[in-house]
């Protein structure tokens, strides 16, 4: 056992069931581990490191701005918060405000919070239930694991708050308001459930009805968010108008940081809510490069490029494989390959890993891909190469 290993095993909490690897240097998607083995990386850290990894603008930015600052409370204004929420709201295209915090969870906490606050004042009745999906992920928290409609997750933990209904569908949501609804919150391509994008129609007929019935639409985007789809928003992607957003994964390019935003500018008041760390000068300085890198690479067509060669040979590598893979799934950056059973998948993940090539899995059985948006076509293609060398020696 290496050092790590042992270390790691005898004072870290067993809450990963972690691989037999150890990386210790990245350069965009390639990783080296502690035995200097090379790996392509189609994880990108789940959806985290979005620039790659060790990218050189992103760290000039850091080590300049902590070279003079790097934390001082949310009691004094920030600029590179302030220009970090200057950035998402304009690449949004929405008329919103944002309040950071420093994880995906925290940021739907935020969601949450800023539903019931509206739901209390807004309506005759005090409106607190918020609707959520069979499948979704909105995260660890005593409050975002209840929010999360997979049972399983509810084994322990209890008493949970009370007031999260979950649909089995987007189609399902009508059946189960009623007038102590506040919000529906969904994730418009179930990242955690297996990379399942919603139906654009159904979508639409959601927002419409809500709207109707003034009703927040909430849409979790702390893995579809910051590009992933190949648009800024997977609810740009959509075509919608949400009222509530959530970013956290691929905003940092790995320094945490998560993001609610709002078109309810006034629904907070100073107290309502708060957070020590969020938005300090290191998260927001490295939001703020990684917003700057993504808005040049979408602009130029360099995104809309890489996520059509990614899709491509991604369909050629399902094609070549249909005794395993039964679907392709997923949007832009964000896709799948459902695998006949979880054993297999199991075996091709490891496999991969073996070959030189890290992957995910999402659900029960789904391949997860969730590459750096920078990924060039020459790590793409190794990586397929291994990955090909990987079924073979199933
Ligand atoms: C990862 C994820 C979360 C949780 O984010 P954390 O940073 O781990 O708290 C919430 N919602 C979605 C859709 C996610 O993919």
């Amino acid at each position: 056992m290496s050092n790590t290993v042992e270390l790691d095993k005898k004072y870290v909490l067993p809450t990963y069931a972690r691989a037999d690897v150890e990386f210790v240097s990245g350069d965009n998607a390639r990783l080296v581990d502690a035995n200097g083995k090379k790996y392509i990386d189609f994880t990108s850290g789940i959806g985290v490191v979005s620039v790659g990894h060790a990218n050189k603008r992103v760290n000039d930015a850091i080590y300049k701005q902590i070279s003079n600052i790097t934390h001082i409370s949310n009691l004094y204004y920030t600029a590179p918060q302030a220009r970090a929420a200057q950035k998402i709201v304009e690449a949004s295209g929405y008329d919103m405000k944002c309040f950071f915090g420093n994880s995906g969870a925290e940021a739907n906490e935020g969601a949450i919070k800023i539903a019931r606050k509206f739901g209390e004042k807004d309506g005759e009745v005090k409106r607190y239930k918020i609707i959520t999906l069979q499948h979704s992920f909105h995260g660890r928290t005593i409050t975002t694991v209840k929010a999360t409609g997979q049972a399983a997750m509810h084994n322990y933990f209890g008493p949970y708050p009370d007031g999260f209904v979950y649909a089995d569908s987007i189609a399902d949501v009508e059946r189960l308001l009623d007038n102590h609804t506040c919000a529906v919150m969904i994730e418009l391509v179930q990242g955690e459930g297996g990379v399942q994008p919603q139906d654009k129609q159904a979508v639409h007929d959601l927002a419409k009805l809500l709207k109707s019935k003034n009703i927040l639409l909430i849409v979790d985007e702390v893995q579809t968010g910051v590009y992933r789809t190949g648009e800024f928003l997977a609810s740009n992607y959509y075509e919608i108008e949400p009222d509530v957003v959530t970013l956290a994964k691929g905003l940092g390019g790995g320094v945490p940081i998560g993001v609610v935003m709002t078109s309810l500018k006034d629904v907070f008041s100073a107290g309502d809510h708060g957070s020590t760390f969020g938005g300090n000068y290191l998260s927001s300085t490295a939001a703020c490069e990684v917003l700057d890198i993504l808005k040049e690479l979408y602009e130029s067509g360099s995104v809309a490029k890489i996520v059509e060669y990614f899709d491509s040979e991604l369909e050629k590598f399902y094609n070549a494989h249909k005794e395993i893979f039964t679907l392709k799934v997923g949007i832009g950056m964000m896709c799948g390959l459902r695998t006949k059973d979880a054993d297999t998948l199991a075996k091709v993940i490891s496999n991969a890993r073996e070959e030189g090539v890290m992957v995910l899995k999402a659900g029960r059985n789904t391949l997860r891909f969730l590459p750096a948006l920078t990924i060039t076509k020459e790590e793409i293609d190794e990586g397929f190469k291994s990955l090909n060398r990987a079924i073979a020696s199933l």
